[in-house]
């Protein structure tokens, strides 16, 4: 638009289009992060390790992940999941807060508290084989 008394152009400012995907990851967002937090605050009282932020985010390539400044980032589609496989990854992220591996260690860490986190693994690479979605997860260094 052209205001001829100023003579300058008016700024017009363009609406970014919400996608659908967006729209979807908005609307579950909360919900992600209240079953997280109420996740983590239940397995970390077996552990005890302490951590900075926690993020939902509508991440492409995984469920979650650590990073060495101690936060902590979880897809808002781990709500889609059955509650077994939210509490794996939950206590996989809280784990890498003591071992940022996937050795044996970290296994071990993994153990104590699950002992049958071996099957909910495989269960959850079932998952995402059929929907063609994430790598199990990525640890930041
Ligand atoms: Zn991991």
């Amino acid at each position: 638009m052209f205001n001829f008394w100023s003579g300058k152009k008016k700024r017009v400012t363009k609406r970014v289009p919400v996608t659908k995907e967006r729209q979807h990851y908005l609307a579950h967002k909360e919900m992600a992060r209240e079953l997280v937090l109420t996740r983590l605050h239940y397995w970390n009282q077996f552990y005890n390790f302490n951590y900075n932020r926690v993020v939902i985010r509508n991440q492409k390539t995984c469920w979650g992940s650590c990073s060495s400044l101690k936060n902590l980032n979880f897809s808002y589609k781990i709500i889609f999941l059955p509650i077994h496989l939210q509490d794996y990854v939950v206590l996989h992220e809280l784990c890498h807060l003591k071992e940022l591996h996937h050795g044996p260690a970290f296994w071990q860490e993994m153990a104590k508290v699950m002992p049958d986190f071996s099957e909910r693994r495989g269960e959850l690479r079932k998952i995402e084989r059929q929907y063609h979605t994430f790598v199990l997860d990525r640890v930041l260094y």
